[in-house]
């Protein structure tokens, strides 16, 4: 790798330790047609080669190699401002001495506009030197946060996925802690999800379950959460909302889903109607987030006994809990 200049990155690693263990023939004969070539393995070769080669579903992205590359051309530009400046300071020292010996002061004037000019065309080119190397960097800084969105989000319902969730919730329930404000969340489960993947699909599925989130999405103020917590259940996490407030949205909720009309796209044809069930809980202070998610499933399973499309809450359970 160094032979070739390649950064030492992660994936850069993974594709040269499959060349050398030999795992795919295929990247062999490639790297050894690029090197015979004599190409060069810019990151775009390396990338293309990681994502060909050791990762397809990656998009390839080495942020790691991307600074490398900046932070090189930053250390260029600054042994360029170093050397640039001490050859300034002897040219001046040399007009300096040269003042001394010399009673025509002009061929010393001409020198210094010279120096002067070489001075000012230096800084441009580092001027420009340092605009392209913090664009690269604001580039490196827009691709963190885009990774970053990815790995808190749900490809498939654009919410909140289980880590970002479990994040939010330990620092609302210390935030909770810490001001007193009340805090509840609620559990969604589509009621007879299984039957619309059997009968229409996992597509009709899949869009079944993007509405509801859509929906819970909407009904949620901004500053809560909404998340997939597992399959077919999503999660909304109401920092400052009592049980009665957070009753309130999920009932919401369970509304407008009800009323919402779905329409197959391959075919035009409307399927039948979607409901959700609905657990509520408020959280009790110092409890762990399982005992709280806890009560709140068991809630939610009480919805479904229940009869489905409704709303229970950890108060309509207390005396089954107490039994229990
Ligand atoms: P209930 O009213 O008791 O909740 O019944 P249900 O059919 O919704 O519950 P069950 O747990 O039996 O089935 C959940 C189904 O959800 C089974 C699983 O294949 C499906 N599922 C989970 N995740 C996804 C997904 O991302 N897409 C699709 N299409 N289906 C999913
Ligand atoms: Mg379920
Ligand atoms: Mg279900």
């Amino acid at each position: 790798m160094s032979q070739h200049r390649i950064p030492p990155t992660p994936n850069n690693f993974s594709v040269w330790f499959s060349y050398a263990v030999g795992t795919s023939p295929a990247l062999r004969k490639t790297i050894d047609i690029l090197v015979a070539n004599k190409r060069k393995f810019d990151s775009a070769t390396n990338r293309g080669l990681y994502v060909t080669y050791v990762n397809p579903l990656s998009d390839g992205d080495d942020v790691p190699e991307q600074l490398q590359g900046v932070i090189s051309s930053a250390r260029q530009f600054l042994a360029t401002a170093i050397s640039d400046n001490r050859t300034q300071i002897e040219a001046l020292g040399e007009v300096s001495s040269e003042c001394q010996a010399v009673s025509d002061p002009r061929p010393i004037i001409e020198k210094l506009v010279k120096e002067l000019s070489n001075a000012t065309k230096r800084a441009s080119s580092l001027e420009a030197n340092f605009l392209q190397t913090s664009g690269e960097l604001d580039k490196i800084r827009d691709s963190l946060k885009l990774a970053e969105q990815h790995s808190n989000t749900d490809a498939l319902t654009g919410l909140a996925n289980r880590r970002a969730l479990e994040e939010y919730f330990r620092s609302a329930q210390i935030a909770a802690m810490e001001t007193g404000e009340p805090l509840s969340i609620l559990m969604i489960d589509i009621d007879h999800f299984k039957k619309f993947n059997d009968s229409f699909g996992h597509q009709v599925g899949d869009q079944v379950l993007r509405l509801v989130a859509r929906v819970v999405q909407e009904c949620v103020r901004e500053g809560d959460l909404a998340a997939r917590y597992g399959g077919e259940e999503l999660m909304a996490v109401l920092p400052g909302a009592h049980l009665e407030s957070c009753v309130g949205v999920a009932e919401r909720v369970r509304h407008r889903i009800s009323e919402a009309r779905l329409i197959r796209r391959a075919t035009g044809e409307e399927i039948s109607s979607v409901t959700v069930s609905i657990g509520v809980a408020q959280f009790r202070l110092a409890e762990s987030a399982e005992a709280m998610i806890d009560r709140c499933d068991r809630a939610l399973y009480q919805a479904k006994r229940s009869g489905r499309n409704r709303t229970i809450t950890e108060s309509d359970i207390e005396g089954e809990v107490v039994a229990a």
